[in-house]
């Protein structure tokens, strides 16, 4: 029986563990990588997904997550939402429940509470006091760069389905109604049964110039192995960027065959993954740059 599941950043492993639970009893892909986004999203230590994630400009926090079943290739997903704690559930049911892709805003929000999600306050004290500070900090001109990271998954069920999701609260002190690349096909995350998986985590403003997971899924379809898909697709959006700005923003990959197989790329130190399959047990991965 062969199932994998992978996903950005150490603070997905508990995630993972519970995914790949779920995959070696047999469970959907879908409902593997929703399972594994919840457990960051609900999780108030991680700083840049779901609750206790960091506000915007204004001090709300507008999340975005997407899912995508490699099966049909059929999408879900949310932007710049406010209120609920688990915007992956939301956009798994605009995948299941609309004939649309993307809601969002109040759209996304309203279609929330008609689906029957309750409404939470999703700032913490600690991330009150990081947002006042970083704000004063803005206004004298201080460095006021907060991290920004998302939880991105991709999972192999044993029925060789395979899906893809991503959940964040995007840039801190980002223009109310930015979007990243986390809500958006292609960019932050991609997946087709007949190939494999990308989910990207990084700036998100330059990882959608080149629609990286795309890209990252079209080269293992040419035969390239996860890990060499995702350091090409890295390599190549860096160097697209570079060439013409002079600057590029940090940006990861994550990528699984229909296989079994994965492996994950950075253009910055200090990215890590974690993954588990039928082959190894839940396990944190650093990637060397
Ligand atoms: N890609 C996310 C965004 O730009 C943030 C991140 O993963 O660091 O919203």
């Amino acid at each position: 029986m062969i199932w994998s599941t992978i996903a950005t950043w150490e603070f997905s492993l508990q995630g993972v563990s519970a995914a790949a639970d779920m995959l070696l009893k047999g469970g959907r892909a879908l409902d593997a990588v929703e399972e594994a986004a919840i457990y960051t999203e609900n999780d108030p230590s991680v700083n840049t997904v779901g609750y206790g994630g960091i506000p915007n400009i204004e001090g709300e926090i507008e999340l975005d997550a997407a899912i995508m079943d490699g099966y049909d290739l059929s999408i879900g997903a949310v932007a710049a939402v406010k209120g609920y704690k688990n915007p992956i559930c939301i956009a798994h049911k605009v995948l299941t429940e609309t004939p649309h892709n993307i809601l969002v805003g109040r759209g996304a929000e309203e279609f929330a509470a008609k689906m029957g999600f309750e409404k939470t306050i999703l700032l913490t004290e600690e991330v009150s006091k990081i947002w006042h500070k970083k704000k004063e900090d803005l206004k004298a001109g201080k460095n006021s760069i907060i991290g920004h990271d998302t939880i991105g998954i991709v999972a192999l069920d044993s029925k060789a389905n395979m899906a893809s999701g991503t959940s964040t609260s995007g840039s801190g002190l980002k223009y109310k109604g930015r979007v990243g690349d986390s809500p958006l096909v292609g960019s932050g995350f991609y997946v087709d049964n007949s190939v494999g998986g990308a989910t990207a985590t990084g700036l998100g403003e330059d990882i959608m110039k080149c629609c990286t997971c795309f890209y990252a899924v079209e080269l293992m379809r040419q035969g390239y192995h996860p890990k060499e898909a995702a350091e090409i697709a890295v390599k190549r959006t860096h160097t697209r960027i570079y060439e013409k700005t002079g600057k590029v923003g940090n940006m990861a990959l994550v990528c699984a065959d229909n296989k079994g197989n994965f492996g994950g790329a950075a253009n910055h130190k200090g990215f890590t993954y974690a993954a588990a399959s039928y082959k190894c047990k839940p396990e944190i991965y650093e990637v060397e740059p």
